[in-house]
């Protein structure tokens, strides 16, 4: 493991001073080169792919950046190789537990639908003080999409179930109208002394969680908690361009806040199926277009399927088998990104199941090439008869 983390501008290849769009656009492009379900059992890209998104993590947080910058990876505990283990706890905040994230990340797919659970540990930053507003937690939902939905946009509906801030006491967890009295368990501190003989150790008390009060009455609607789970449905818009690994935010929609704190976000992360004709390199089209042979060697036309429609590619006279055409501005456009490109690979198709008829017809036709309508085979054949004589003299010399 190595012991020197490097520096996340470097990781990323970008400049200092580079914007947040740059951070962003630097990350996309790794995140997709490096992407486990791109590369898998690749233990080297899944180390880039983490260091990657560490980098990333850090330098799109404008605060977290900025204490990047000021104190290097000293800001979030030093000497951690990126792999390694451990947690994150020295990110301001909540403090993403990113092994988590991406063990998530990685094991989200297949068929048994979408996973839902707690994203971010904590929430935006949990507060000591156990009477304060609490933001709430941040929230990941794992959706499948066709190949279709990503590359022309699409909307759909999903139905979650979210802890959501309990109406009844408003996120208190006290009954309304109740306070609160001096936790029994601490007697008031906070804290309890386990353990005996030698090792004692204090721990946050579990009565109380470390608050020294507990609720006096606890609210009937939500047993205290502050938070009741409900369903919740949500129309989520997917823009057009996405891809395995893009992450849509939803402000607002993740787990309730409690005692009047902001609620967490919902972040949605697209996994998107493969289309059997087309596919995909970032904005790009790639597919294989079988062309007739004689369109390829006389020249002509041929019907290309494109994400917005039939098009007309050209094929010039003499195309070999292999040849990328690119169509320009038939890939798939991103509001953030542009538009990219589609790129053919000719797959010349050789006529099948001719009847005796048809090959006479045909037999009479290629009659009329010979060997100097082949360049190749006549360079084969140059090179071999180089080899003949040469193997003629140094038999005759033996
Ligand atoms: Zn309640
Ligand atoms: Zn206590």
């Amino acid at each position: 493991m190595p012991n020197q983390k490097r520096d996340y501008y470097e990781v990323l290849g970008i400049a200092k001073g580079a914007s947040a769009e740059e951070i962003k656009k630097a990350y996309r492009k790794m995140a997709i080169q490096y992407h486990p379900d791109k590369n898998p059992g690749d233990k080297a890209s899944e180390e880039k792919f983490k260091e990657v998104s560490e980098a990333y993590e850090v330098l799109s947080d404008a605060s977290k950046r900025q204490q990047y910058d000021q104190f290097g990876h000293a800001a979030f505990g030093a000497g951690r190789g990126a792999g390694g283990g451990g947690s994150h706890g020295g990110f301001g905040g909540g403090g993403i537990d990113l092994e988590e994230a991406l063990r998530t990340f990685m094991g989200a797919s297949g068929g048994g639908g979408s996973i839902f659970e707690n994203f971010f540990g904590g929430g935006g930053g949990r507060s000591h003080n156990p009477n304060a507003p609490q933001e709430g937690a941040d929230l990941r939902f794992d959706m499948e999409i066709d190949f279709e939905e990503a590359v022309l946009g699409s909307s759909r509906e999903i139905r979650i179930n979210v802890n959501e801030t309990c109406n009844h006491c408003k996120g208190s967890g006290a009954e309304p109208g109740s306070g609160r009295k001096t936790c029994a368990t601490c007697r008031g501190a906070g804290q309890v002394v386990n353990g005996g003989g030698f090792i004692q150790f204090r721990q946050t008390c579990p009565t109380c969680r470390g608050a020294g009060q507990v609720i006096e009455k606890p609210c009937a609607a939500c047993h205290g908690q502050g938070l009741v789970r409900n369903k919740r449905t949500i129309d989520v818009k997917i823009p057009s361009g996405v891809e395995t690994g893009s992450r849509l935010r939803i402000a607002g929609k993740g787990e309730g806040g409690l005692r009047g704190g902001p609620a967490g976000d919902l972040y949605i992360v697209l996994h998107v199926h493969d289309h059997e004709f087309f596919k995909r390199n970032d904005l790009d089209i790639v597919c294989e277009v079988p062309v007739p042979f004689h369109i390829a060697m006389l020249g002509g036309e041929v019907h290309v399927p494109t994400i917005h429609g039939t098009a007309t590619l050209k094929i010039p006279a003499g195309t070999e088998n292999g040849k990328v055409f690119r169509m320009k501005g038939k890939g798939i456009t991103s509001a953030r990104y542009g538009t990219g490109d589609q790129h053919i690979l000719v797959q010349i198709e050789i006529p099948q199941g001719l009847s005796s008829k048809e090959k006479k017809k045909l037999e009479d036709a290629v009659k009329i090439l010979d060997e100097k309508h082949f360049p190749l085979m006549q360079k084969m054949n140059k090179a071999a008869k180089t080899f003949y004589d040469r193997k003629r003299i140094l038999e005759k010399e033996k």
